[in-house]
């Protein structure tokens, strides 16, 4: 186990080759098989309607907007459709902290895609999600969870953790939850059975000491509670927004890739980014410490909406994964094998 000094030495001073070599062997150290998993998902936002208003967001609307929307169970379901019908196992329904809605819409949303979908897990809405719609239904935390479990929902994303320091969290989304928020409701979740994962969105204003910060949070509640299946990092994206800025290098998304794998000795699955890094760069990913593509997204309107686009389907996964020298594994959100790919 790493210390914080150790882990920002690391991504401030190693060589770039014994970083990803590190990354590397501690990967084959938990997944000693050469398999790189991902799973058949789709992302469903079931809304852009967002009182929060993050600087770095250019998918949010305010209400009464023209391009303002909120769909309905029928919407959903027809696209739950889709999903299923594509052998997809993964719902990530997530969106905008919408002023007028409140529990209700979730419990009957989940409820229906379980009747007619029971195969397809529920693994949706962000901390900030789940405490905006207590909020708004005058409930606990733990009763809105607990109820929304109940009506479907298994795996909570980690989603909205950005840097999991309020300094930062201050500048760039100003109205949404602090870390410790953020981290209370994984921790309610997991009293109840529920698991998750962890994200981080970096390469916006912070330095390198937040991004360890945010590592070491991480890394002592997952010590705490085992709550997370995965973690994935992923890059700010400048583009029709209000916080503008540079992009990241994929170099130094490599480096943090290799010292997320190096510090959080305790999470298994360690994400590539192909959405905010595209094909050749995730295919580097692999060799600094992921073990994991993400989904094949079906639908992804979030980071796309910056104006960067990369689509990628199930093949085209499966060629970059055995291009890169690994064998292709499907998996679900618990990151059970559903099939591996041989041929
Ligand atoms: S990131 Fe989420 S919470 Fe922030 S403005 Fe966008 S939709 Fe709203």
């Amino acid at each position: 186990m790493i210390t914080y000094r150790e882990a920002l030495d690391l991504l401030t001073n190693e060589d770039f080759l014994k970083l990803g070599k590190s990354a590397t062997e501690l990967r084959f150290r938990l997944h000693p098989e050469p398999i790189v998993t991902f799973v058949v998902d789709r992302n469903i936002n079931y809304t852009n309607v967002c009182e929060s208003g993050c600087k770095f967001c250019a998918f949010y609307r305010r209400e009464g907007d023209k391009d303002a929307y909120l769909l309905n169970v029928q919407d959903v379901l027809k696209k739950v459709k889709e999903l299923s019908d594509v052998g997809g196992t993964q719902l990530l329904i997530q969106g905008g902290l919408h002023p007028n809605i409140k529990i209700d819409y979730f419990v009957k949303l989940f409820k229906e895609i379980k009747k007619h979908f029971p195969h397809i897990i529920i693994h949706s809405l962000s901390p900030a999600e789940v405490i905006h719609i207590a909020k708004k239904s005058n409930k606990t935390i733990a009763d809105t969870l607990r109820i929304l479990k109940d009506a479907g929902l298994e795996s909570i994303p980690g989603g909205g953790a950005e840097i999991l320091v309020d300094e930062i969290r201050k500048e760039i989304s100003p109205n949404k939850i602090g870390w410790k928020d953020w981290e209370f409701v994984m921790r309610e979740a997991s009293k109840l059975g529920m698991k998750g994962t962890a994200t981080m969105m970096f390469g916006s204003i912070e330095g390198p000491e937040d991004i360890i910060k945010h590592l070491e949070r991480i890394r002592n509640f997952q010590d705490e509670t085992g709550f997370f299946r995965a973690f994935i990092p992923w890059t700010y994206q400048p583009g029709n927004n209000e916080l503008g800025g540079k992009k990241v290098s994929s170099y130094y998304y490599l480096r943090v890739l290799a010292v997320s794998r190096i510090f959080l000795h305790n999470i298994e699955n360690i994400q590539a980014s192909w959405v905010t890094q595209g094909p050749k760069v995730s295919q580097l990913a692999l060799f600094f410490g992921a073990n994991d593509m993400g989904g094949t997204m079906l639908e992804e309107n979030v980071v796309s909406s910056t104006g960067l686009k990369f689509i990628m389907d199930k093949n085209e996964i499966v060629e970059l994964i055995k291009e890169a020298g690994f064998i292709p594994a499907v998996r679900n959100t618990r990151y059970e094998i559903i099939e591996k790919i041989l041929d």
